[in-house]
């Protein structure tokens, strides 16, 4: 994939999981390497800041690994920010 194509693949799982959750950007790694980093923000529950994670994918993995990341992170944040428990 392009790193454009990712940034779609990215912004359509976003908006799938949750509204409050806003693509940044994604940043690419030096020339000859696959690898990517999608920056998101997610407005959490609990948090007066938008709090931003990044995820990091392989460009030449199949859409549907990638999709799958990605939407794995952002339920994952979610639910650690919309549960009162852990953290502090
Ligand atoms: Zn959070």
């Amino acid at each position: 994939m392009t790193i454009e194509e990712v940034v779609r693949v990215a912004e359509e799982t976003a908006r799938g999981a949750s509204d409050s959750v806003r693509v940044i950007g994604v940043t690419a790694s030096p020339e000859g390497s696959q690898y990517a980093e999608i920056v998101i923000d997610i407005e959490c529950a609990l948090s007066q800041t938008p709090h931003r994670i990044s995820i990091g994918v392989f460009r030449d993995a199949p859409r549907t690994d990638v999709q799958q990341a990605i939407g794995q992170r952002l339920r994952q944040h979610l639910q650690e920010c919309d549960t009162p428990l852990g953290g502090n």
